[in-house]
């Protein structure tokens, strides 16, 4: 059986057995048919004439109508690849990941050759590569080495409706190159009806409607708002598969950590149902899925069984899985928050839009009238929901588009052609950053550190982090921590059967109080030192797959080190140089501790806390730098390390202020002496 995500197994040419390959060719032809009961087939020919007759073309149809993964095909038949690639750009790596799979196999080619797809850190593309399917974060930093994106023929712009800050970028990015590149095709395709406004943007582009088919649904609320989304989605699924007809269901949760909880619960609640209820298959779907598992979403359900989605957003328009009857929608979504005031981003779950619970909806209704749980009220919906989700642009922190907009030699930032243009402040605050991290200079010009730190595909701080490393001739220690934090939270394993043992394999990493930082970098070495042993890893309830992800982050961070001339170094042994890396990056991340325990962020005086999960939550340095901020219950600083306070006016003396640092080691810390006053 071939599933979705081995490309490879579908190569009938490479196979030996001759029962295989009929096999196989049945199955490549089955694919055919399927490509043409697509809404999208009928519309093949005058959708070939539009992109012909037309530069910039505007495309608007359901989501499950075949855009993305047949018009780059469409085009290719007719030609367009003879003179260059075709660029499909995704929002989220999984979608690229999944939809470059499918489409290597409707073509009956191997991943990666004719069909492949670019995403942070992955490059699955080859010299034969002509369809690529990449996150639009990728295309972005591809301007910065070809400027009018020579090698394409044609760049989609796929889920526009999504509305992503690298999304919003490439719009004006696109559409200044269209100008004097008239032989480049340039497709803005979305989901959404609403799409005059791409056409507007884009000097008043044709727009190509794909019409959808829709079954009604039929949409409940709840009578009361629930207390408890996630188990209140729980009860609903295991509801719906006991009393309802045969039908999938897909449930809206707002990320990994809630899908694995879900995923736990249920499959314990399903073992008391006993054997007269059927099989409830659940498959879960988010970005940091590994690979293999993601294909399970698209496997048929078994005849007699049901299958339970649980996905975060991604499945609202991105992916669309088949045999969908019942949506439930607890109506959250995790959102970045950012107050341009403060410059503090933050990760929260927030109600969705109006138009998403709209979407959420219809993906119930594909293939045959379906329903939808709406968790909250009538009322809510009507009252509360906001109509649309606000562009990312206007809600995030922009010093890492700022950075790669200063690259790209566009300078005057508040004339750049945005759809929507994000708030003066959030620019203003972006600019500071970067002065203060010594990327720009005072005229807002890109410096050499900060043409260096441009380099690297992170965060400016992190960028920042690692360029600054050079002087601390730790450079080598410094990527393995940049590595790590940028797989993000899934290193360590914790079973809830077995977190006791968990819990005191991960201090063993935190022995001396180091810091989180510095665990990840013990935990990276000793990985290396028992040569990258997977035991290693059962044994300290660490996640293999996160590390050979940290390892590749890690390799390719190494490349680009190369590639700004900045010598591998180690200095494992001098914890302050180290730490003083961290700092030269993060150091507007610094936080003092208060008398009750709490933190108080030094630039701006908000609240915060220390993770629970951190090495350092029972220990409570007086300053900490910190990662990240995550906000639940209350605003927790995540990936903490302690820090000498006189290092912030040391390193940033244009950021930070004696007075800023002073209370404590002016009076108990005499070394301060040396300082300037
Ligand atoms: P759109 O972009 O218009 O939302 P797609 O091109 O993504 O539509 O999807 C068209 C069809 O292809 C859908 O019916 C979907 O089920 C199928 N499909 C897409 N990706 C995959 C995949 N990775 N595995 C199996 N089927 C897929
Ligand atoms: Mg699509």
């Amino acid at each position: 059986k071939a599933s979705v995500m081995e490309g490879d197994k579908f190569d009938y040419e490479e196979m030996e057995d001759s029962h295989e390959k009929s096999k196989a060719k049945s199955a490549f032809e089955a694919l055919q048919e399927e490509r043409k009961k697509l809404p999208m087939f009928p519309y093949r020919d005058e959708l070939l004439e539009a992109v012909h007759n037309h530069q910039v073309l505007v495309i608007v149809g359901e989501t499950g109508s075949g855009k993305t993964t047949q018009i780059p095909q469409y085009l290719h038949e007719a030609g367009y690849t003879k003179r260059g690639m075709i660029a499909c750009t995704q929002p989220r790596r999984v979608a690229a990941m999944s939809v470059a799979a499918r489409v290597s196999q409707e073509m009956g080619v191997k991943l990666g050759h004719e069909v492949g797809y670019s995403i942070r850190f992955e490059d699955c593309t080859s010299e034969k590569t002509i369809l690529k399917y990449m996150t639009d974060g990728m295309l972005l930093r591809e301007f910065l080495g070809e400027p009018d994106l020579a090698s394409y023929s044609v760049v989609m712009v796929d889920e526009a409706h999504e509305r992503t800050l690298s999304t919003d970028i490439l719009f004006g990015l696109v559409k200044d190159i269209a100008r004097f590149r008239p032989d480049l095709k340039l497709l803005i395709s979305s989901a959404t009806l609403d799409a005059e406004k791409f056409s507007d943007y884009f000097d008043s582009a044709p727009i190509f409607r794909i019409p959808g088919r829709r079954y009604p649904v039929e949409i409940s609320y709840t009578k009361a708002p629930e207390a408890d989304y996630l188990d209140a989605a729980i009860v609903t699924s295991l509801q719906i598969h006991v009393t309802q007809p045969p039908g999938d269901i897909l449930v809206f949760l707002t990320g990994q950590e809630e899908i694995e909880t879900a995923e736990e619960i249920l499959k314990h609640r399903t073992r008391g149902l006993g054997t007269k209820i059927s099989e409830l298959i659940i498959c879960p779907i988010y970005a940091n899925l590994p690979t293999e598992l993601q294909a399970k979403i698209f496997e048929p359900t078994p005849e007699g069984a049901r299958k339970v989605v649980l996905a975060t957003n991604i499945a609202e328009t991105s992916l669309t899985i088949d045999g969908i009857k019942y949506v439930i929608d607890p109506g959250f979504c995790k959102m970045k928050s950012y107050n341009p005031r403060t410059g503090m981003e933050s990760l929260l779950v927030t109600p969705i839009s109006k138009a998403s619970a709209n979407q959420r909806a219809g993906r119930s209704g594909r293939t045959g009238p379906g329903k939808c749980f709406r968790l909250y009220t009538a009322y809510n919906y009507h009252n509360d929901l906001d109509d649309n989700t606000v562009p990312e642009i206007q809600r995030t922190n922009l010093a890492n588009v700022v950075l790669t907009l200063k690259s790209l030699g566009i300078h005057d930032l508040l004339n750049f052609d945005f759809m929507d243009p994000p708030p003066a402040e959030a620019l203003l605050k972006a600019l500071e950053l970067l002065f203060a991290l010594s990327a720009l200079n005072k005229l807002g010009e890109l410096t050499k550190v900060g043409r260096r730190m441009a380099e690297f595909p992170l965060d400016p701080m992190l960028s920042k982090m690692i360029v600054a490393s050079e002087n601390y001739k730790c450079s080598d220690d410094i990527i393995s921590i940049a590595a790590m934090l940028s797989v993000g939270n899934s290193i360590f394993y914790r079973p809830k059967d077995k977190q006791v043992h968990a819990d005191n394999a991960r201090l063993n990493f935190h022995t001396g109080n180091v810091g989180d930082h510095m665990a990840l970098l013990k935990v990276y070495n000793s990985w290396k030192e028992t040569n990258y042993s997977t035991q290693w890893c059962y044994e300290n309830y660490i996640q293999v797959r996160s590390m050979k992800r940290a390892r590749d982050i890690r390799d390719q961070l190494a490349g680009l080190l190369e590639r700004v001339e900045i010598e591998l170094t180690s200095n494992a042994n001098d914890l302050d140089a180290i730490k003083k890396s961290i700092t030269s990056g993060f150091f507007p991340h610094s936080a003092r501790l208060q008398k009750n325990g709490s933190y108080r962020t030094v630039k701006h005086s908000q609240t915060v806390h220390i993770h629970p999960s951190s090495g350092l939550a029972q220990v409570l340095p007086r300053w900490v730098v910190y990662h990240e901020l995550v906000l639940t219950t209350k605003e927790y600083m995540r990936q903490v390390t302690e820090l000498k306070p006189e290092w912030l006016v040391e390193i940033a003396p244009h950021y930070y202020q004696l007075k800023d640092v002073e209370d404590s080691y002016s009076k108990k810390m005499p070394r301060g002496a040396g300082l300037p006053s």
